[in-house]
C-alpha cells in the first residue's frame, strides 16, 4: 500500500471516529446505564443510588441499573469507575468518603480531584448515634462513662475506612476523648443487622437507614449530629444539646462519570438527576428518611468540583490530627 493510500486510510478512520463520538452522545443511552456504589445492598448509599436510579430511569429514557462493589472504605468502586470506558455506562454515587479518602490512604488508587467528570450534588443527609439494645445507657453522657469504663470491650461498629461511618465514629471518639476497638463491616447495612444482634455495641449511620429503626423503638439513638434537631426525628436530641458541641456531619452525596466521558453524554446524565431529584416519589421518600435534597443550583458539575476540592481541604486536618491513615 502507497503512503498516501496508507495515510488516507488513518485519516478516514480518525474522521469515522470523530463523527461516532457524536453519535453516540446523541442516541446515548442505547444499553443499561450502570451506577457503582460502594457499600453492601440495603445500607444508606444503596438507598439513594436506587432511588436516583430508578428516577433517572424516566428522564434517561433507558435502564438503569446498580451494582454494589464494597470493600476498603468505598475506594475500591471509586477506582472501579475511575478506570471504566468513559462512555457514560459505567456512573459512580458516593458520599463525603470521596472527599475523606485523600487524607486516610497512603497509597489511593485513583485521584477525585483529575479522574472524574463531575455531574452533581445530590443530597445531604444527618447521621444519628445509635447503641445496641441492652446496652444500659439513655444519653451521651451515660455512654461516654460507660465507654470509659468498659473501653476494652465496647466496640464500634463502621463502613471501612472512608465511610461515614468511620468519620462519625473518629468524630465521636475525639470528642469523648477515648478510643475505641472499631469493627470493620462492608456497609452499614450488615453493621446494622448486628447492632440489632447485640454483636456489636455503637454504630454512627444516616438517616436514610436509621430512621425506620428509630421510629420503630427497635434502636436507639443518643444524638443526631445536625445543627438542629429533624423533623422526622424530632424526639432526638442534637450532639450538641445531648453534650458534644461540635460533633456535626452532614453526609452529602455526589454523581461522577469516568473522565473523558463526551459533553454531551454528561450533559445528558446531568439533565436526567437533575429531573430525577425532583421526582415525586424519590422527593417524598427521601424527605421521610431526613435527607435533604440540593438546591438545583448545586445540582452541577461546577458545584460538585468546587464542593469536593472544599471538603478535601475541610477534612485532611482533622483527619491528620485523629492520626488515622491506611497504607
Ligand atoms: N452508611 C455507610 C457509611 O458509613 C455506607 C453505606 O453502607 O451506605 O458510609
Amino acid at each position: 500500500m502507497k503512503f498516501a493510500q496508507l495515510l488516507g486510510g488513518v485519516t478516514f478512520a480518525v474522521a469515522a471516529a470523530t463523527l461516532a463520538a457524536p453519535a453516540a452522545a446523541q442516541s446515548y443511552p442505547t444499553r443499561p446505564v450502570t451506577i457503582v456504589v460502594p457499600f453492601a445492598p440495603g445500607g444508606p448509599t444503596d438507598i439513594v443510588a436506587r432511588s436516583l436510579g430508578q428516577a433517572m430511569e424516566k428522564s434517561l429514557g433507558g435502564t438503569v441499573v446498580v451494582e454494589n462493589k464494597p470493600g476498603a472504605g468505598g475506594t475500591l468502586a471509586v477506582a472501579d469507575v475511575a478506570r471504566a470506558p468513559a462512555d457514560g455506562y459505567r456512573v459512580l454515587v458516593h458520599h463525603i468518603g470521596m472527599s475523606t479518602a485523600p487524607a486516610l490512604y497512603r497509597k489511593l488508587p485513583f485521584d477525585p480531584l483529575k479522574d472524574f467528570e463531575y455531574i452533581g450534588l445530590i443530597n445531604a443527609v444527618p447521621m444519628t448515634l445509635l447503641v445496641r439494645p441492652g446496652l444500659p445507657v439513655n444519653s451521651v453522657k451515660e455512654l461516654a462513662a460507660y465507654v470509659k469504663a468498659n473501653r476494652d470491650k465496647v466496640t464500634l461498629a463502621n463502613a471501612g475506612l472512608g465511610a461515614a461511618s468511620h468519620l462519625c465514629g473518629l468524630l465521636f471518639q475525639q470528642a469523648i476523648a477515648t478510643d475505641l476497638t472499631t469493627v470493620p463491616y462492608k456497609g452499614t447495612a450488615p453493621a446494622m443487622a448486628d447492632l440489632l444482634g447485640g454483636q456489636v455495641d455503637i454504630l454512627c449511620d444516616q438517616t436514610t437507614q436509621t430512621t425506620p429503626q428509630i421510629l420503630s423503638g427497635k434502636l436507639r439513638a443518643l444524638a443526631i449530629t445536625s445543627p438542629r434537631r429533624i423533623e422526622t426525628l424530632k424526639d432526638v436530641p442534637t450532639a450538641a444539646e445531648a453534650g458534644l458541641p461540635g460533633f456535626e456531619l452532614s453526609v452529602w452525596h455526589g454523581m461522577y462519570a469516568p473522565k473523558g466521558t463526551p459533553k454531551p453524554v454528561v450533559d445528558k446524565i446531568v439533565a436526567s438527576m437533575q429531573a430525577a431529584l425532583k421526582d415525586p416519589d424519590l422527593v417524598k421518600r427521601f424527605t421521610d428518611l431526613g435527607s435533604v435534597i440540593e438546591s438545583p443550583e448545586r445540582q452541577t458539575p461546577d458545584a460538585l468540583s468546587r464542593y469536593l476540592k472544599s471538603e478535601i481541604d475541610k477534612w485532611a486536618p482533622i483527619i491528620k490530627k485523629a492520626g488515622e491513615y491506611a497504607d
